[in-house]
């Protein structure tokens, strides 16, 4: 039995698909199979190329790139891109609805002229075609072990997934967990489809190799590289449904505390379920969830982290059998063990529930599947978050 405890704040007295590879911009014109590699070296320029401005450091170091670029961006290395799917890879259907289609190469396309070639080496794979909101836990397991693999390359610099927004919080958390290497990632996607007339991918793309080829960037770990934004993975999450600004970082301008990378194990197997603490919320959702096998549960709280009076029963039986970790539905600002009564996170934290710092439910639940999965003290690895 774990005995994990929810520290007080100060204040509480207080698939895999095919593959494709380029250099310098991309084509597939054979439509090579899985695995195939191609380079090609087309000297078209592009029609979006990264502005000056773009900052390709971490936000929350408050630094960003100085140097001047004209239209050909300094980066330079190897980098892998693996493609996912999501909004930056899809088309219209014929009924209008937007589906993932287009393969990494064509997506590397538009940045054929925004690189020096003879600098930098883009090498594309396709190892899905997912909508994000699709993917499972296999589908995480699938990415991180393709990132590692690359990461391992001797001749490989950086790796960028593009990847669809609504779920790109939890695998760049998830990445970032088991990321043994200090050649920084950068997950990117776009709100915009391939097809617009006007489509953000490009852009973003372009700004998601500069992070990963930027030295600055070594041993940071996983980033969102997103509307000029470039955010560390923890505490990253989408924060707009439509605008092209869609992500914000719940670390203001620190930069998150990494721990040690885990030993990857596959979460596939791992139930973590999150269970919304409305006011009034039922004592039988966590009981359902655990006779339904979860290993571990996520409660979003409100507030600073509190909950109600009859969920918190629950929760804190449940905290005597698996790990229980409490978040908030709050977009800004840590869990803080602050309030009494049966629902108060101090309370809770008192009663062996772990605070997610200020991590939010679907970065939480990655984590604490990572720690499950790992054998990992839960405790410990949120300790990181705060
Ligand atoms: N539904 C899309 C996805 O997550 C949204 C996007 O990519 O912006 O795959």
């Amino acid at each position: 039995m774990h005995t994990p405890t929810l520290r007080r704040s100060a204040r509480a007295g207080l698939a895999l698909a095919a593959s494709a590879c380029l250099l310098a911009s991309c084509q597939n014109p054979d439509n090579r199979p899985a695995e195939e590699t191609s380079a090609t070296t087309p000297e078209a320029s592009a029609s979006h190329s990264p502005t000056s401005s773009e900052p390709t450091t971490a936000e929350a170091t408050e630094t960003s790139a100085t140097e001047s670029e004209g239209p050909r961006a300094t980066a330079e290395g190897h980098v892998v891109v693996l493609s996912t799917g999501g909004t930056i890879a899809s088309t219209h259907d014929k009924t209008g609805a937007v589906v993932p289609t287009v393969t990494g190469s064509k997506l590397v396309e538009p940045l054929s002229g925004a690189f020096d070639k003879d600098k930098l080496t883009l090498e594309v794979k396709d190892i899905a075609k997912l909508d994000s909101s699709a993917m499972t836990l296999d589908d995480t397991d699938t990415i991180i072990t393709a990132v590692n693999k690359e990461l391992q390359r001797d001749d490989v610099d950086g790796v960028v997934v593009t990847h669809g927004t609504d779920s790109m919080e939890e695998t760049a958390i998830a990445v970032d967990t088991f990321q043994d290497s200090e050649k920084p990632v950068a997950l990117t996607g776009a709100m915009r489809p391939f097809d617009d007339p006007d489509p953000d991918g490009p852009d973003n793309l372009a700004l998601a190799v500069k992070t990963v080829t930027d030295p600055a960037n070594e041993g940071r770990g996983t980033f969102i590289a997103f509307a000029d934004r470039v955010i560390p993975a923890r505490g990253a999450f989408k924060s707009d449904t439509s605008k092209a600004d869609g992500f914000a970082n719940n670390n203001g301008k620190k930069q998150p505390q990494r721990p040690k990378a885990l030993k990857y194990e596959p979460l596939g197997n791992t139930r973590v379920d999150i269970i919304a603490a409305y006011p009034g919320a039922p004592a039988d959702l966590i009981q359902r969830s655990l006779d339904s096998g979860a290993e571990g549960i996520v409660i979003e709280g409100m507030g600073a982290g509190n909950i109600g009076d009859e969920l918190a029963q629950a929760a804190q039986a449940a905290a005597k059998k698996v790990p229980v970790v409490l978040t908030t539905r709050v977009d800004h600002g840590p869990v803080e063990g602050i309030y009494g009564g049966a629902g108060g996170g101090a309370t809770l934290a008192d009663a062996g529930v772990i605070s997610s710092g200020t991590l939010r439910a679907p970065q939480a639940r990655m984590l604490l599947a990572a720690a499950i999965t790992t054998g990992t003290d839960a405790e410990d690895l949120f300790a990181h978050a705060e």
